[in-house]
Parts: structure tokens; sequence; C-alpha cells
């Protein structure tokens, strides 16, 4: 019953003198329906080489994924393209994942535009949902997202990454460069929206505190290996 599942996934780089780094190793990762994972650990423990394996953009060199119970690690051309759009990721500076020139309207609706066929009524209708869902109001849709603050970003950044209706989304340190009370608010939404939408949620970050203040479980990692995987009320007792 898991929307995402891998089973011993390791992978391995060539570092500049020839040495194999182990950047994971033969890491289990579950993910339920509706259910938000933690992952928290240092810099360099492989946590983004994890996200990559998991997001597709990287192929394990061991191990295999699964997603609703389908493995998914050879899948090439068009159905990898198709099964990318299940899993959407929200990053730490959002405003670089946007093109400078554009406004909020068409960056919410550009991934609809490249994978849907919609009417321009119907984009205009999604992009008034999406904006409400995330709490921006509707005339922002016109607005340049360097007009807004780090928080209305990252607002919509979760607006577009929400636009194809993803299974699953990844939050890659995704609050890590807001205001405390800012923090809180966009981990509250989140929490709404994965409660209206039964969304499966993958928390990354360095915050052992934050982190367990949106998990259900948490997974600590330490060089490339899980070191912890435990409910979050747990994790305090044992770290
Ligand atoms: P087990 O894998 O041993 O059967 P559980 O199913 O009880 O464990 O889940 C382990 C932890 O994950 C529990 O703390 C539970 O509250 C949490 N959890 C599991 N599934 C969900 C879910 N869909 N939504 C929220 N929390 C979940
Ligand atoms: P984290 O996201 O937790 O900081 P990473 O997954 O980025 O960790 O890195 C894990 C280890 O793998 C680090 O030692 C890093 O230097 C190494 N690494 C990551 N990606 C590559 C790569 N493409 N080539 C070589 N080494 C890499």
């Amino acid at each position: 019953d898991f929307i995402l599942e891998g089973k011993g996934l390791t992978q391995c780089y060539k570092t500049d003198t020839g040495r194999v780094l182990t950047a994971c190793r033969a890491v289990d990762v579950t993910l339920r329906k509706g259910e938000t994972l933690g992952i928290v650990g240092e810099s360099g423990c492989g946590k983004s080489t994890l996200l990559r394996i998991l997001t597709q953009l990287e192929r394990p060199a061991e191990g295999r994924l699964f997603f609703n119970g389908q493995e998914i690690t050879f899948l090439k051309g068009e159905s990898l393209r198709r099964n990318r759009c299940h899993i959407q990721m929200v990053f730490q500076d959002p405003a670089a994942s946007f093109f400078p020139r554009m406004k909020v309207g068409e960056a919410i609706t550009e991934p609809l535009r490249n994978f849907r066929k919609l009417s321009r009524q119907e984009l205009l209708d999604k992009q008034a949902e999406l904006l409400e869902l995330v709490g921006l109001p509707a005339e922002y849709a016109d607005r340049y997202p360097h007009s807004m603050s780090g928080g209305q970003r990252q607002r919509l950044a979760i607006a577009r990454a929400l636009a194809l209706d993803p299974d699953i989304l990844i939050c890659d340190e995704a609050t890590s460069a807001l205001d405390v009370s800012v923090q809180r608010q966009i981990i509250e939404l989140l929490a709404d929206i994965q409660r209206q939408r039964g969304l499966s949620i993958i928390f990354v970050c360095h915050d052992l505190a934050l982190v367990q203040s949106i998990a259900h479980r948490v997974m600590i990692m330490y060089l490339g290996g899980v070191v912890e995987a435990l409910p979050g009320d747990q994790v305090w007792n044992q770290a």
C-alpha cells in the first residue's frame, strides 16, 4: 500500500582522484498515501542523491523503485516523462526556479501548458484555483515573482508544483531560507493541502525540530545510509 517505495537504493560516484564514493548505501524508503516522511541529515549524507533517484533524474546503481506497486526502476522515454509528473519538487530558493520575466500566472500554468492540452479558459480556471489553494490573492497572477516576499514566492512554487496534480510533493529545504514565522505558515499550508488532497509529502531539511513538526515519520541519514526511521514523535527521545 505504498505510493512510493525504494528498496536497497545505492548510488556511487567516481571522485576526481578516481576513488569510488558511495553517496547512497542500500537505502530502503517507503511513503504511504497522505503521509509526510521527513528526511534529516547533515550536508553530504546523500539526501540530494536519494531525491534524484526518487524523482528519476538518476537511475540507482543498485536497488529497485516502485510507484503504486509498479516497478519504475527502468522506465525510459515517454513513460519516464509521464511518471515524473506524479512527483513534483519545491526547492529552497523559489526565485531561482522562475524566469525573471515570467508573471506569477504564467509560472503557475507553465507545467499545464507543457503537459496538458487545456483551453485558455481552463488554464485561467486552474490558475485561479491554484492561487486560492496556496492563499495568494487572485490579482497576484499579473505580478512578477521578484516583487513578492520570500514566503509568497514559496507559495507560488507550491502552486506551480501542484499544477499537474501530483501524488507526491518533495520539499527540499523548502522553508530553510524563510523567517521562522513564515516557515510556520508554509508548514501549515502544506499540512492543509495534504488534508484536502491526500497528497504524500517528503520533507527534506537539516532542522530536525522543524521536520518533526510536520512529518509522520522521520528518516535520519548519515554517510549515505539510513540510521533511523521512526514515527515523528519518537525521534526526539532517540536522537
Ligand atoms: P507499521 O509500518 O509498523 O505498520 P504504522 O502503519 O503504524 O507502522 O505507521 C508508522 C507511523 O507512521 C505511525 O506513527 C503512523 O502514525 C504513521 N503513519 C502511517 N501511515 C500514515 C498516514 N497515511 N498518514 C499519517 N501518518 C501515517
Ligand atoms: P546531501 O544532499 O545530503 O548534502 P549529496 O547527495 O549531495 O548529500 O552528496 C552525498 C555525497 O555524494 C557527497 O560526498 C557528495 O560530494 C557526493 N556526490 C553527490 N553527487 C555527486 C556527483 N554527481 N559526483 C560525484 N560526487 C557526488
